[in-house]
């Protein structure tokens, strides 16, 4: 019978004790957020999806002679007048790329770098086995801002 009363105490205290953690979570700010209408920002060393600024670029082949998946192509042009060269393809397989960030390392220019991006889907294998770096658009169809972290 002891056992009893014993039994409907511990019962009554820890539903008390679940109230009083339930009503201390209720007034503190979430730790999570309500993905997809809300977005992550992702921080500076994050390494998303490899991109490029174009303009930058001297097609020295640094970035695609240390990338150890060989997920990085080009291809250039060199001015007879000038002897500068050209970028005239860039070709990025995100299907072999580690995100190891050697390429944005390496790069003298700071030319090429991983960008914020983390929703990366695709409908076709082709679509992520050959982006063209020097598109402006990309990857525009994922729908996030892929240069947004602001690296130099
Ligand atoms: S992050 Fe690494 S694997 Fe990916 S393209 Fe750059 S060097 Fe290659
Ligand atoms: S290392 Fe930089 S500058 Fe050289 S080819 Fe790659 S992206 Fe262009």
């Amino acid at each position: 019978m002891f056992k009893l009363f014993v039994d409907i105490w511990q019962g009554i205290v820890s539903i008390f004790k679940g109230f009083v953690v339930t009503g201390r979570s209720m007034f503190r700010k979430p730790v999570t957020i309500q993905y997809p209408l809300q977005k992550a920002a992702m921080t500076q060393r994050f390494r998303g999806m490899a991109d490029l600024r174009v303009e930058k670029c001297i097609s020295c082949l640094q970035c695609v002679r240390i990338c150890p998946t060989a997920a990085l192509d080009l291809t250039s042009v060199t001015n007879p007048e000038t002897k500068k060269k050209a970028l005239e393809s860039f070709c990025f397989n995100a299907e072999l790329c580690c995100f190891c960030g050697l390429c944005q390392d390496v790069c003298p220019t700071k030319a090429i770098f991983l960008n914020a991006l983390y929703e990366v889907a695709y409908y076709k294998r082709s679509d992520v086995t050959a982006i063209d770096l020097m598109a402006p658009d990309k990857y525009a169809h994922v729908g996030v801002l892929a240069a947004g972290k602001g690296k130099p």
